[in-house]
């Protein structure tokens, strides 16, 4: 909880820099079907080499992911206290 405080005090004072953009849609890979849920993991909502839009975890974004992120390419999300926050793209 102490933890959880300072962070709304730094959020108080920043809230034009942060401006979180959180997954709360399924967690599950679509290839692999594995749930993201620990903290510190990875989690992508991007295109693919096969050219379809996919929920990937970091192997599956690996081995079939485009590579890019951003606008029109893919998002990654980082769990982050508990939620996927993203971090790219
Ligand atoms: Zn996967």
């Amino acid at each position: 909880m102490a933890d959880r405080s300072l962070r709304f005090a730094w959020l108080e004072g920043d809230v034009e820099e942060v401006k979180q953009v959180t997954w709360k849609g399924d967690r599950h890979c679509d290839l692999c079907d594995y749930e993201v849920k620990n903290e510190g993991e990875a989690f992508f909502d991007a295109r693919t080499r096969m050219g379809l839009w996919a929920k990937l975890c970091s192997t599956c974004w690996d081995k079939v992911g485009a590579g890019a992120l951003g606008t029109g390419h893919g998002q990654k999300y980082v769990m982050t206290n508990g939620k996927l926050i993203k971090v790219e793209g």
